[in-house]
């Protein structure tokens, strides 16, 4: 079960610079810094800084925020030299989809290839 929207997680604590993290991108929509433990050569999260739960709390008024995370996405590869070669732009959902953190966020993962089907 997701929880509700209004839930803070430990993404609320870097968005308000509560806790460190390596931050790469702002706006004033979303906000984008390295993950912790990266899973390949590049990894970073781009999350918004509306505390959404899980891709099943998504609702209509969040389109724009959404689709706001895959521009800054694409926007950093191109900025960053990997946008040619490729790279993933993944969200996880809920348990099985591997969440940990209930503040949606987009995995951005580059710099090799990127293994399929993903287990
Ligand atoms: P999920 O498993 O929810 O899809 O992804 C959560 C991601 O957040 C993980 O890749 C994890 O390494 C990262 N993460 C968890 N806590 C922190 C933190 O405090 N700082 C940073 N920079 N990343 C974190």
């Amino acid at each position: 079960m997701s929880q509700v929207n209004t839930t803070e997680t430990i993404f609320t604590k870097i968005i308000n610079r509560e806790i460190p993290a390596d931050i790469i991108y702002e706006d004033e929509l979303s906000l984008a810094f390295k993950d912790i433990n990266p899973q390949a050569p590049v990894h970073f999260l781009v999350i918004p800084k509306k505390p959404i739960a899980t891709i099943n709390d998504i609702e209509e008024a969040d389109r724009v925020i959404v689709g706001h995370l895959y521009m800054v996405a694409a926007k950093l590869a191109k900025e960053q030299g990997y946008a040619e070669d490729g790279y993933r732009a993944v969200m996880n959902c809920n348990s099985h989809g591997g969440q940990t953190v209930y503040h949606i966020h987009l995995h951005v993962l580059a710099g090799k290839p990127m293994g399929w089907p993903p287990y």
